[in-house]
């Protein structure tokens, strides 16, 4: 594929969850799983990793709170998200996915959170479902104060119809994920905060396929755009 040339600033991202095993959890270690990512070799150009917390209700990630440590020793920015789960069987409180999200947020006192929107798992949910649980978690999120990525798939969020029937998510900041070179925005958004342009990148310090992200600003401007104005 081809990657746009650079003219301005630009940092690399990654994305983990327990397809990158800690190695140290209490799953991990049932499993005889060993760590995939060496922290102390992780590629210099990471500056920020985002670290799957939980998904749907009641499930938090076994590797997480191993991973935000590891994301701490290796001094990177740390951003946690939740996999929304909208309806695979039966439909799932999204405004409770939200406030156990919150909570694993404060505990492990992170300041920066993505909400993440994609159909696995979710292929029983109708554009009815996808809209109440999107707008359900965006709402009860917000009532936290804080601020919050959308990760998102035009062909998902499209598909969902979320572009028509969501323009308040333009309050919130698009990651988006488009391995297109010609990354398409889907409305209500202009431009996004973050782009996930690879889904099996490589990156030194970590074994096998990993998501990778980058954005066209600075570090600072990142986490200034992700924390919290009110
Ligand atoms: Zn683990």
């Amino acid at each position: 594929m081809t990657i746009p040339t650079i003219e301005a600033n630009v940092i690399e991202v990654m994305d983990i969850s327990g397809n990158q095993p800690c190695g140290e959890c209490s799953h991990c270690k049932h499993e005889g799983l060993e760590a995939a990512i060496d922290w102390d070799k992780l590629d210099p150009a990471i500056v920020a990793v985002a670290v799957k917390a939980s998904e749907g209700l009641n499930y938090e990630d076994p590797c997480f709170r191993f991973h935000c440590a590891g994301v701490r020793r290796a001094a990177r920015a740390l951003i946690a998200y939740h996999y929304l789960r909208i309806r695979h069987t039966t439909p799932q409180d999204a405004a409770a996915q939200a406030a156990q999200f919150v909570a694993l947020l404060a505990r492990e006192k992170i300041e920066y959170a993505a909400v993440d929107v994609e159909t696995k798992f979710n292929e029983h949910a109708t554009p009815e479902d996808a809209h109440e649980a999107v707008h359900d978690f965006l709402a009860s999120f917000a009532t936290y104060g804080a601020a919050l990525l959308v990760y998102t798939s035009p062909g998902e969020w499209e598909g969902w119809n979320l572009h028509v029937t969501l323009p308040q998510a333009s309050a919130f900041q698009l990651w988006l994920a488009d391995y297109e070179a010609h990354a398409h925005v889907p409305p209500p958004w202009k431009s996004f905060l973050l782009w996930q342009y690879d889904g099996k990148g490589k990156i030194d310090g970590v074994r096998g396929d990993v998501d990778r992200s980058r954005s066209y600003c600075t570090l600072i401007s990142l986490l200034e755009a992700l924390t919290p104005t009110g």
